[in-house]
């Protein structure tokens, strides 16, 4: 190790830190910078899921364009407050797959830990949004409930990090975390969901990578990407910084009406993201969580899109459309 290691790595560690600081909260100033007037009383003020955008990813959202895909995943809007009938707080039946504080076991030998309800960005489709993170998530010294569930329960050979976005947390807690992980001697996977590759690329330090390639199980990284716009160079050598560790990266989308229901868009993001080194996974049918009617897309629209899609792909670079319908023991394929 050379001494100037551990300096570089700081500097780019408070990078991301002062870029969250940064972030876009109020969707005034985010349009102001975007060159955009629209229609004050269209924006919903105050939104109980604030608008939250880092800058490194309001660059890439094209300026005076209401429309953009990006903002639109973002931007808090009226229609979040209609009627939105069969709507749920809790679409996808967390509360019921609860073992412990912080951890969801729902599908056989997988266990899903929150680990922080932070993120960097707020998905207005986002199916935890209305998630009680003040008491569900691992807490500041980890649940040792939580871990312990996992160590007494031998099926259990994979492990999420989820959230929130875990990797909100500092490295140095991710370790902590992992270290004590590691009396699970049956956990074969890790698994790390995350949209920080994307949002926040400066997230991918070499602090991180390091930590990474360093753990005793192989990573799977699937970070959710919905729009081939959200790739830039930065994304880019931030992936390969993952990949270069080892790590295995998987994308998965959300079908979102007006962002990304077109087969053209899709098929460009999927080859956009296989051009950075991320295979797709899943395409997920929206979940119908209050507040995010408005991109609901119809089943009729969805098997045409995935028609098209087979019939223009290469078999690996066509997403699995499924569903997350609570009580089911895996997510279901829908096509
Ligand atoms: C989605 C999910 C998983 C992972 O399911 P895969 O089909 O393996 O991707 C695990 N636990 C919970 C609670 C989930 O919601």
């Amino acid at each position: 190790m050379n001494s100037a290691q551990p300096k570089r790595s700081s500097v780019s560690q408070s990078r991301w830190r002062d870029q969250l600081r940064s972030a876009y909260t109020d969707p005034a100033t985010l349009l102001q910078t975007l060159g955009i007037a629209v229609d004050d009383s269209q924006i919903l003020k105050p939104a109980p899921f604030p608008m939250r955008v880092p800058q490194a990813l309001a660059m890439r959202m094209r300026p005076g364009d209401i429309n953009d895909p990006i903002l639109q995943q973002v931007l808090p809007i009226n229609a979040e407050t209609m009627p939105q009938p069969g709507y749920l707080n809790d679409p996808v039946g967390d509360q019921a797959s609860r073992q412990s504080r912080g951890l969801l076991h729902k599908y056989f030998g997988r266990a899903l830990l929150i680990t922080t309800g932070a993120c960097a960005v707020h998905c207005r489709y986002c199916f935890r949004q209305h998630f009680p993170y003040a008491q569900e998530h691992m807490g500041g010294s980890f649940s040792h409930e939580a871990i312990d569930y996992i160590a007494n329960t031998p099926t259990i050979n994979e492990v999420i990090l989820s959230g929130g976005d875990p990797l909100m947390l500092s490295t140095k807690r991710l370790a902590e975390l992992t270290d004590r992980l590691e009396k699970a001697k049956h956990i074969q996977r890790l698994r790390i969901h995350t949209r920080l590759p994307i949002v926040l690329p400066d997230r991918i330090t070499d602090e991180l990578t390091s930590w990474l390639a360093n753990l005793p199980w192989p990573v799977v990284m699937v970070i959710h990407a919905n729009h081939a716009q959200e790739f830039d160079h930065e994304v880019d050598t931030a992936l390969a910084k993952l990949k270069l560790a080892g790590v295995c990266l998987l994308n998965q989308a959300v079908l979102l009406k007006g962002i990304n229901d077109e087969t053209k868009v899709l098929a460009n993001l999927m080859e956009r993201g296989f051009a950075a080194g991320v295979l797709p996974y899943y395409l997920h049918r929206l979940d119908k969580v209050t507040g995010a009617g408005h991109f609901e897309v119809t089943d009729e629209a969805m098997a045409k899109i995935m028609h098209e899609l087979r019939a223009r792909l290469s078999g690996y670079l066509v997403p699995k459309l499924v569903a997350e319908i609570a009580g089911q023991p895996y997510k279901v394929p829908l096509l």
